[in-house]
């Protein structure tokens, strides 16, 4: 494996960036993440610092360009990236917008609704997911009621946890909500068909993989970043390096 990514990683070096749509996943920065045996879903705050110095650097070499989650894969030649958090941590405001904004990056948050309604710690409370929402560049997303897996669910139990989610969100917010992230990267045609009957019109997968069109919009993969990726591997995985990982996701671990 070591060798298919050290070839790979020349290889993306002597090429270039691949172009299209790249969705960069994150979860926590610092916080604990629940069922994270390995430890991989949370980045120390100096190590996020460190991904978005090489973005900043990979956009001031004409590399790429950072966009907003919802922007739709270029048509062009062009590198685009969106940066995007799951499950809704506290640590997203504290931590990461400081960083992104000094950058002028935009991101995601994708927030469980039914932990940010009870106040649940490490995660975002009601005012502070309403401060998040409120600062330049950042798009607030569902992520489930409860952070089930929707494939496993009912279609009574489906359809609540991708209404009762946005709605929830929304009233919070008083803005609409029409992007979802699947809690475990959980969907297939069935889920897909709800979440746009629930009316939402991007939703983002945990597959492995770059976005390059066409492609559909409730269908999108992202590039996990891990916790224990350096920034010399997120660079690769910018580059693309690292987008043979979509041949063995079962293994990827995505929550
Ligand atoms: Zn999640």
């Amino acid at each position: 494996m070591r060798a298919i990514a050290e070839t790979a990683a020349l290889a993306g070096a002597l090429r270039g960036p691949r172009a299209g749509l790249r969705v960069l996943m994150y979860h926590a920065l610092g916080s604990p993440v629940l069922g994270d045996a390995r430890g991989i879903f949370s980045a120390a705050p100096a190590l996020f610092e460190a991904h978005m110095a090489a973005l900043a650097q990979a956009v001031r070499g004409g590399n790429a360009r950072v966009t907003e989650v919802s922007a739709q894969p270029p048509g062009d030649q062009q590198l685009q990236v969106a940066i995007a958090f799951d499950d809704g941590y506290a640590d997203n405001l504290r931590v990461a917008i400081p960083i992104l904004e000094r950058h002028g990056f935009p991101c995601a948050v994708f927030a469980v609704s039914e932990l940010v309604r009870k106040g649940a710690t490490p995660f975002l409370s009601p005012p502070e997911l309403r401060e998040l929402a409120a600062r330049p560049g950042v798009v607030i997303g569902a992520h489930g009621a409860t952070h089930v897996a929707l494939t496993q669910c009912d279609d009574r139990t489906l359809e609540n946890e991708l209404v009762s989610s946005k709605h929830t969100l929304e009233d919070m917010l008083g803005k609409l909500v029409t992007a979802l992230a699947y809690p475990y990267g959980a969907v297939d045609q069935r889920v897909r068909a709800a979440a746009e009957r629930a009316g939402y019109t991007l939703g983002y997968t945990s597959h492995f993989d770059l976005n390059r069109p066409p492609c559909d919009p409730l269908l999108l993969a992202r590039t996990s970043i891990l916790g224990t990726d350096n920034a010399r591997v997120f660079r690769q995985k910018l580059n693309g390096d690292w987008d043979w990982y979509r041949w063995r996701n079962a293994a990827a671990g995505n929550s």
